[in-house]
C-alpha cells in the first residue's frame, strides 16, 4: 500500500439550529447531524470513492479536510502531522496541498475574467508563477492552449470549464485533489472523459484523490476505495471491486440495486440521484438511534435499533468492512 497523505479520524460535524421560542423555553439547543465519527485515508497515487445520496454527508466531508468548515470533533492529519488551518499564511500552506474541486464549474470560476487570469492568479498565489499557463492546459489536455487561454467562462463547453477548473487546482501543485461531484453536472458524453483525465493526472502526479459521488457505478469505474455514506456516517469500505460487486451493507446493496446500468457511465441520464428504494433518509436533526439505517433495513435487529454499529469486518477479502450488526459473529 502507497504512503497515507491526508487522514482523518472521528471527523465531526454538527451545524447548530436557530432555536425556535419552544428549544428557547426547554433550554434545548439543536443541531444538524451532518457527518459523525468518518475514519478515512487517502493514499498517494489512489482514489477513493465517497458514495452516497445526497444529504448524506459526503459534500462535508470534503469541506472539513479542505479546513473550509471547522470540525465540532476528530482530527485531520496531513503526513501524519495534526492539522487544524483556518486562515492566513498557514491556510494558504495547507491549501497548496490539499485542493478542492467543486461540482459546478460555472459557478467556481470568475465569468468577468479569462482562463489565463484564473491560471496565472492561481499560479502567483501558491508561489508558482514561473510556472506557465499554458501547461496547466495542456496537462488538462486543453490544447493547444493558445486557443483557451484568453477565454472566457461562458465561451468554453462545461467539460472545458471543468477541466480549467482542475486546472487551476493543479496550479498549487497539490498532493490531494478532494474531487466534488466533478462530473455530476457535465453532459453524459463527456463525464468519461473528464474521469479519464483524473485517472490520469492521479498516476502521472501521483495524486490522492478523494471523488465524491452519488454514482456507485462510477465510483466502480473510476475508484481503487469505496466508502458508502449514509446519514452522516460511513457504513461500508473496502476496495472498489468488493464493495461494488459483493456489497454486505443492506442499504450499499440498496444503493447497487437502484442503480441504472452500472456498464454505462456514458450513457446515463445526467444526474440520475442514487434513490434507494425502501422509505428516505432519516432527518439529521434528530437522527434514529443506533444504526441510522434501522428504519429502513429488511434485516432490522433489536440491536440494531438501540447500539451504533462498529466496523466490523465481513470476512470475504482483506479490508473490507461493514458498519451492520449482521457481521458481528453470532447472528
Ligand atoms: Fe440493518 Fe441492523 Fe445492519 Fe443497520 S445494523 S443495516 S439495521 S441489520
Amino acid at each position: 500500500m502507497s504512503e497515507v497523505v491526508l487522514a482523518a479520524a472521528g471527523l465531526t460535524k454538527h451545524f447548530p439550529v436557530r432555536r425556535r421560542a419552544r428549544d428557547l423555553l426547554a433550554g434545548r439547543r439543536r443541531s444538524v447531524h451532518a457527518v459523525d465519527d468518518v475514519d478515512l485515508e487517502l493514499r498517494r497515487g489512489r482514489v477513493t470513492a465517497m458514495v452516497g445520496e445526497s444529504g448524506s454527508g459526503k459534500s462535508t466531508v470534503a469541506r472539513l479536510l479542505a479546513q473550509l468548515y471547522g470540525r465540532t470533533a476528530g482530527t485531520v492529519r496531513l503526513h501524519g502531522k495534526p492539522m487544524t488551518v483556518r486562515s492566513g499564511r498557514r491556510f494558504r500552506a495547507y491549501c497548496g496541498r490539499v485542493q478542492l474541486v467543486f461540482q459546478d464549474p460555472f459557478a467556481s470560476l470568475n465569468p468577468a475574467h479569462t482562463v489565463r487570469y484564473h491560471l496565472t492568479r492561481a499560479l502567483r498565489l501558491h508561489g508558482r508563477a514561473g510556472s506557465a499557463a499554458a501547461e496547466l492546459l495542456e496537462r488538462v489536455q486543453l490544447a493547444p492552449p493558445e486557443r483557451f487561454l484568453d477565454k472566457f467562462p461562458h465561451e468554453l463547453s462545461g467539460g472545458q470549464r471543468q477541466r480549467v477548473a482542475i486546472a487551476r487546482a493543479l496550479a498549487a501543485g497539490p498532493e490531494v485533489l478532494l474531487a466534488d461531484e466533478p462530473v455530476s453536472m457535465l453532459d453524459v458524453s463527456i463525464r468519461l472523459g473528464v474521469l479519464n483525465l483524473l485517472r490520469d493526472l492521479k498516476d502521472r502526479l501521483n495524486l490522492a484523490i478523494l471523488y465524491i459521488t452519488h454514482d456507485i457505478a462510477s465510483a466502480r469505474y473510476f475508484a481503487d476505495e469505496v466508502l458508502v455514506m449514509y446519514a452522516g456516517r460511513v457504513v461500508e469500505g473496502g476496495d472498489g471491486e468488493t464493495v461494488t460487486q459483493h456489497a454486505a451493507h443492506p442499504y450499499t446493496r440498496l444503493l447497487i440495486a437502484s442503480a441504472p446500468d452500472p456498464d454505462t457511465i456514458a450513457g446515463r441520464p445526467a444526474a440520475a440521484p442514487a434513490e434507494p428504494a425502501g422509505g428516505e433518509p432519516p432527518s439529521l436533526i434528530d437522527p434514529p438511534a443506533g444504526c441510522r439505517f434501522h428504519p429502513r433495513c429488511p434485516h432490522v435487529m433489536s440491536v440494531c435499533r438501540e447500539r451504533v454499529p462498529p466496523r466490523l469486518d465481513v470476512g470475504d477479502r482483506a479490508g473490507h468492512w461493514a458498519a451492520c450488526w449482521l457481521y458481528r459473529g453470532d447472528t
